[in-house]
């Protein structure tokens, strides 16, 4: 594929791609798939968004690499839903997750396709390595839901370090016991080291394969427990305060990992034809939600939260064989996008019984000056929000400790952390975004009952 260096610019910064015209959606040769999800990672969390304290060299080269969204969102401000929705391409209260999923809880609809078994059926090789959060039931397992090969474990979260032996014959733990498979395996290795060891293990597996791949690499890091190997911890002597030294240790360790996978995919000559997608599943949790000492300034608020803080990540693409280095793109984006774009890249057609709610980005990266979404609306318990184009109105805690939340209406453009409240000035607009996004609700989350019961804040417009 020859890269061309048209350039475009969108919302007036300079975005430029390689594009092959009227094969943009359709290549001769299927792009190889690789996602990689951060756990509770901070916005402000890595160099190419102001982090100081921990260098993330590998993140910052992928982010350079390619396509860094400035406004790139997850529809959950926790882990499920947001991995359910990139999974989907469909906001996850369709398919009955409003929430993280707790041990021995259903998960995903099964009967929902993902991403993998779209994938597969287009002759892809698909793994997921690492945290899979979308159910443990035997239904719900990874290998049940396209994937070839599942290295990791079923549940939201476990220790970092090898788990102590099991008394002969104790049952396995379905939610943090990692596996190969569906076998119970001893890891030996900090869980960011055996990831990453068995997402370098599938890369170069694939060298010289005819067939494309598709792989989910879905670290735990850098979510709680706080647990750092200690030579990481040993770089970060200058940070006085203990988690956040811990964190850094964890951060390091991930972008340590992601930097092997990056030379994994180069090493196996595949690197102009690899898409490759790196997000966090959700906002750094600050005070509550498994706080971890991430950082989302200037963002306000963190996970759990449908402030900015909450639901606004680090978000790239990068392909060098067709998207042209240090891109950025503006509008607001979502995770169900990516999904929605390799779909369409893969030349698969969403089932017409479940329809996707992502927007497939190669024609907005490629020039196309309009938003992708009119809107983008979330609900997480209590708090809602819209955002439209600059404008967001959010009903969300006023502060950490709050119970009850607030509405306010944010103007982006100039107030990214959200911090002057313009419903007084602006009533309409409020009534406006309001009804849009009681609309949105009607249509998309209804009152269809999940596995949790019906979502808390249904009938929770203010
Ligand atoms: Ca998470």
């Amino acid at each position: 594929m020859i890269k061309q260096q048209t350039t475009a610019v969108v919302c007036g910064m300079a975005l430029a791609l390689g594009g092959t015209g009227a094969a943009a959606n359709a290549p001769a040769k299927k792009p190889n798939i690789l996602y990689i999800v951060a756990d509770d990672m901070g916005y402000a969390d890595c160099g190419v968004h102001g982090c100081k304290d921990v260098p993330t060299p590998n993140l910052d080269a992928l982010a350079a690499g390619g396509i860094r969204f400035t406004d790139g969102y997850v529809t959950g401000t926790v882990c499920s839903p947001s991995r359910a929705a990139l999974m989907t391409a469909r906001y996850h209260y369709r398919d009955g997750v409003y929430d993280w999923i707790p041990a021995g809880k259903p998960g995903l609809n099964t009967d929902v396709p993902t991403v993998a078994g779209y994938l597969k059926k287009a002759g892809y090789r698909t793994a997921i390595v690492g945290k899979w959060h979308l159910g443990e039931q035997e239904q719900c397992h990874p290998l049940k839901r396209g994937f070839d090969e599942f290295y990791g474990f079923l549940g939201g979260g476990r220790s970092y370090f090898p788990d102590k032996p099991r008394a002969a014959g104790a049952k396995m733990n379905h939610y943090s016991q990692i596996v190969r498979g569906a076998a119970a395996v001893v890891e030996k290795e900090y869980t960011t080291h055996a990831f990453t060891r068995e997402a370098v293990d599938f890369l170069a597996r694939q060298k010289g394969s005819v067939q494309p791949f598709f792989l989910y690499l879905a670290f735990n890091a850098v979510h709680t427990p706080m647990e750092a190997p200690d030579d990481y911890l040993a770089r970060f002597p200058g940070i006085g305060d203990k988690n956040r030294r811990i964190y850094a240790g964890m951060l390091a360790a991930m972008d340590d990992g992601i930097g092997r996978v990056l030379k994994a995919v180069r090493e196996a000559g595949i690197e102009d034809n690899t898409l490759i997608c790196f997000i966090s599943d959700n906002g750094g949790p600050i005070t509550r939600n498994a706080p971890n000492a991430s950082l989302n300034t200037p963002l306000r608020g963190g996970k759990g939260e449908t402030w900015e803080g909450g639901i606004r990540v680090p978000f790239f693409m990068q392909w060098k064989g067709r998207f042209q280095a240090g891109a950025t793109f503006t509008q607001p984006v979502i995770q169900m996008d990516i999904t929605a774009t390799v779909l369409a890249l893969a030349g698969v057609q969403a089932d017409a019984d479940w329809p996707i709610d992502g927007v497939n980005l190669l024609p907005f990266i490629e020039g196309n000056k309009s938003a992708p979404h009119a809107t983008l609306c979330w609900e997480y318990e209590q708090q809602w929000a819209i955002r439209e184009g600059q404008w967001k109105l959010t009903f969300a805690m006023p502060d950490q400790t709050a119970k009850t939340p607030v509405l306010g209406l944010y103007d982006l453009s100039n107030d990214i952390s959200e911090a002057h409240d313009l419903s007084q000035a602006h009533p309409e607009r409020v009534r406006q975004l309001q009804s849009a996004w009681t609309a949105w609700h009607k249509r998309v989350v209804g009152d269809k009952p999940g596995p949790e019961g019906k979502p808390k804040a249904a009938n929770n417009a203010p």
